[in-house]
């Protein structure tokens, strides 16, 4: 067990918690720390602290947030190694993932600051001006999931503050530490009630989505969630963005440097043990390459060292906590029991944690659950196909739109079938990468609405349009 305690921060002081839970590692599924439950109670206090806290920051110069959110900022970054430590142990990545996530988290505070909240004059006339601002909202709600706790929630924190809102993060329930820590960093720095962060079971995502003095719910997690998200956020009509579910698909033509473009796919596909929203999760392979860059990266996945994310040397970790872990466990038996052939994984492993092999399979049906579901584990279908046009319809058929990846020898078609997906980023002839400047969201299940960017930024504010004339 961690030697330390680790507690809520509301209304810029430390809070306990009248009640506690276990947090597991999932390298060794044993409980190493305990978290606090939050009450209803202590959740009132929370959102009654905000809302007062609310009006001063919301008048507060922009440039004085912006400087107060950098400070915020440069304490993360000067706690990295402790924090990474605590991510790992209660997440499960590789330490070196840790460190990147919480160094992304900073990132992402520093350079939105850097954003203008415009005001756009739509009439300059003789007879009036029409000028329209953006206020911020209120109290705003941060929900994360347990995939990336810390990144999911500084793309909310940094836009919620900056635009003059105060918020409460709740983290996941299996990872609320690093989330706890960097509350208390805030003490101090962000003025009391300006930013909160609570922690606990299942009961206190709904608390805070029917609560009736929060204003918004920024959500990131499932689709299945983020329904129920809609729905209880519909009773006082709160502003919602949901970040939500994805089955990606990776396209690859030919003219490809198969060597290369296999590492890429790989990581493309597995990282954070495939426990990433824009993670790949159906590869699909045009004929002509399908089996020399099978070959590549099965050959590639021999050589990944798969353990505890603290150990040196490790390049993935576990699956984050039991529950995904037994449904992953779940698609893999189905995969089995439909007699799917694997190139590599398949089987499940006697361990102490939640660690499973990296799976591929070759071109199981396209109606397989494995290709179907957002499967969040490691385990990947490659799937053969012959046209653009094909592969196109194939990919689009999803009731998910997060995100999508072409690697193309011809960069003019990959454009082209870039423009025709029906998602909400897509990367050419690279992986995943995300810009604290560039809109992110999903289309159909995937999402409503966008972070990150001036779009993102907007989310956080609401529109007030002002008209003045100018003779009487
Ligand atoms: P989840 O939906 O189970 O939980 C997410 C968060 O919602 C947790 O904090 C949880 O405690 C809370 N929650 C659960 N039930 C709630 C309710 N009824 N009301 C309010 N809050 C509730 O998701 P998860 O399993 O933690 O995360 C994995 C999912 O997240 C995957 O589907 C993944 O694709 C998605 N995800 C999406 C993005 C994105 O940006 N689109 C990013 C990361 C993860």
């Amino acid at each position: 067990m961690l030697n330390r305690p680790f507690e809520m921060t509301i209304n810029g002081a430390p809070v306990s918690g009248a009640q506690s839970y276990d947090v597991i590692n999932p390298a060794t599924a044993q409980v190493f720390a305990r978290a606090p439950d939050c009450s209803s109670e202590e959740l009132d206090s929370a959102i009654a602290g905000a809302r007062a806290a609310f009006s001063g920051w919301a008048r507060t110069p922009v440039d004085d947030r912006r400087r107060l959110i950098s400070d915020f900022a440069a304490a993360i970054a000067e706690n990295v190694g402790e924090l990474a430590q605590l991510l790992t142990m209660e997440q499960g990545k590789p330490l070196k993932e840790a460190n990147e996530e919480i160094m992304a988290g900073v990132h992402w505070l520093l350079e939105t600051v850097k954003l203008d909240i415009p005001e756009t004059v739509s009439e300059d006339s003789d007879e009036r001006r029409t000028v329209t601002v953006h206020e911020p909202l209120g109290v705003v709600a941060g929900i994360v999931p347990w995939n990336f706790p810390v990144m999911l929630a500084m793309c909310k924190v940094a836009p919620a503050l900056l635009a003059g809102n105060a918020m409460i993060l709740k983290p996941a329930p299996t990872t609320p530490l690093t989330s706890l820590r960097i509350g208390e960093l805030a003490r101090g720095i962000l003025p009391a009630g300006v930013f909160s962060v609570i922690s606990g079971n299942d009961q206190v995502g709904p608390w805070l989505t029917a609560h009736p003095d929060i204003s918004k719910v920024s959500f990131t997690g499932s689709t299945a969630t983020g329904k129920k998200v809609m729905e209880s956020a519909a009773g006082s009509l709160k502003r919602v963005t949901l970040e939500l579910g994805g089955n990606d698909a990776c396209i690859v033509m030919p003219g490809i440097d198969v060597e290369a473009v296999a590492q890429w796919v790989f990581w493309g596909s597995f990282t954070n043990a495939g426990q990433v929203c824009i993670c790949t999760k159906r590869l699909y392979v045009h004929k002509d390459v399908y089996q020399p860059l099978m070959s590549a990266l099965v050959s590639y996945a021999a050589n990944i060292t798969i353990g505890d994310g603290a150990a040196e040397g490790t390049l993935m970790g576990p699956l984050q906590n039991q529950a995904q872990y037994q449904r992953v466990i779940g698609l893999l038996n189905d995969a089995r029991a439909k007699g799917y052939a694997f190139v590599a994984g398949g089987e499940i492993p006697e361990s102490p944690g939640y660690f499973l092999p990296i799976s591929i399979l070759d071109n199981p049906p396209e109606d397989s659950r494995v290709v179907q579901e957002e499967q969040f584990g490691p385990i990947l279908p490659l799937l053969k196909f012959e046209t653009a046009d094909e592969v196109v319809d194939r990919v689009n058929a999803s009731e998910y739109g997060l995100g999508a990846v072409i690697w193309a020898g011809d960069e003019a078609e990959a454009s082209a079938i870039a423009r025709r997906l029906d998602v909400g980023s897509v990367w050419v002839n690279e992986i995943q990468h995300l810009s604290p400047h560039a809109s992110f969201g999903g289309h159909k299940q995937s999402g409503i609405g966008v972070e990150c960017g001036l779009d993102g930024l907007l989310e956080y504010t609401v529109a007030k349009t002002i008209y003045s004339a100018k003779a009487q």
